[in-house]
């Protein structure tokens, strides 16, 4: 940069006068350096906006009160895993039993620690590598990497169990217990991330006409998914 400006100087001082030519090459010299300058903190400036971007990406990804995956980004880490994966995997679909009563009766914010505890019991009941989602209100979603069914079945019911297990308080001091229901599919069984769901969802209702706080999975002698997916 210093020759090229040397240059410019010696240039300028063959058509105009050095008078000029000086005072006009410190002022381009100047002016370049403030150029560097402002180009050092634009560097830095949109490394600093990348990373604001990057962590605002990930904080949609997660639901805020939670810290689960949203349904969307669930959905999109099964598809992924499901697009790579060659071992069996299976997907636990929960729901909070009479949630509605819950809140009416212990109150909103009550209602929001369970919501919240089953998300924590969630993440320190399943396995290392487990995508745990928040599919939306008291509904939430586990997929299970490489899963045999009777493995699956072990981590549900660790799962059901430890949300019965659990007590809480409401505002008033009152002590409560919650439930979850709880309906099981293995990947074998649907193509798609969506599809799991919907046979989780299916065993889920199972679970629900039965009584509530209990689970369904393929293995169950009354299962009729599994019957027709048997007779197809
Ligand atoms: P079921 O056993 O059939 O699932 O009955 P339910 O009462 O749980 O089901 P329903 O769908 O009738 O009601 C769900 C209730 O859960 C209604 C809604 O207000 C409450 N709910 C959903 N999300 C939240 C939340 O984040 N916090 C609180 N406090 N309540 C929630
Ligand atoms: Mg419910
Ligand atoms: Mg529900």
């Amino acid at each position: 940069l210093g020759t090229e400006i040397l240059w410019t100087a010696i240039r300028a001082a063959l058509v105009i006068s050095p008078t000029i030519a000086v005072p006009f090459t410190l002022y381009m010299q100047l002016q370049s350096r403030r150029l560097a300058i402002s180009n050092e903190k634009l560097v830095v400036l949109n490394e600093q906006l990348a990373a604001e971007r990057s962590a605002a990406e990930q904080l949609a990804r997660l639901d805020c009160m939670t810290g689960l995956l949203s349904r969307t980004h669930f959905v999109k880490s099964v598809t992924e895993h499901l697009d790579s994966a060659e071992s069996e995997g299976a997907l636990l679909m929960l729901d909070a039993d009479r949630f509605k009563s819950v809140n009416d009766t212990f109150g909103h914010d009550a209602g929001d620690r369970v919501v919240q505890t089953i998300a924590e019991l969630m993440k320190n009941t399943s396995p290392k590598q487990s995508i745990a989602g928040r599919l939306g209100g008291e509904e939430f979603a586990l997929f299970l990497t490489h899963t045999e069914v009777d493995s699956m079945e072990q981590v549900a019911e660790a799962l059901r169990q430890a949300v019965e297990n659990t007590s809480f308080k409401s505002a008033d001091g009152d002590d409560f217990n919650v439930t979850v229901s709880v309906g099981a599919a293995l990947t074998s069984e649907a193509e798609t991330a969506e599809g799991l769901l919907k046979a989780a969802d299916l065993r889920l209702y199972a679970a629900k006409h039965r009584g509530r706080n209990q689970v369904v999975t393929p293995n169950d002698p009354l299962d009729k998914l599994q019957k027709r997916l048997s007779a197809a």
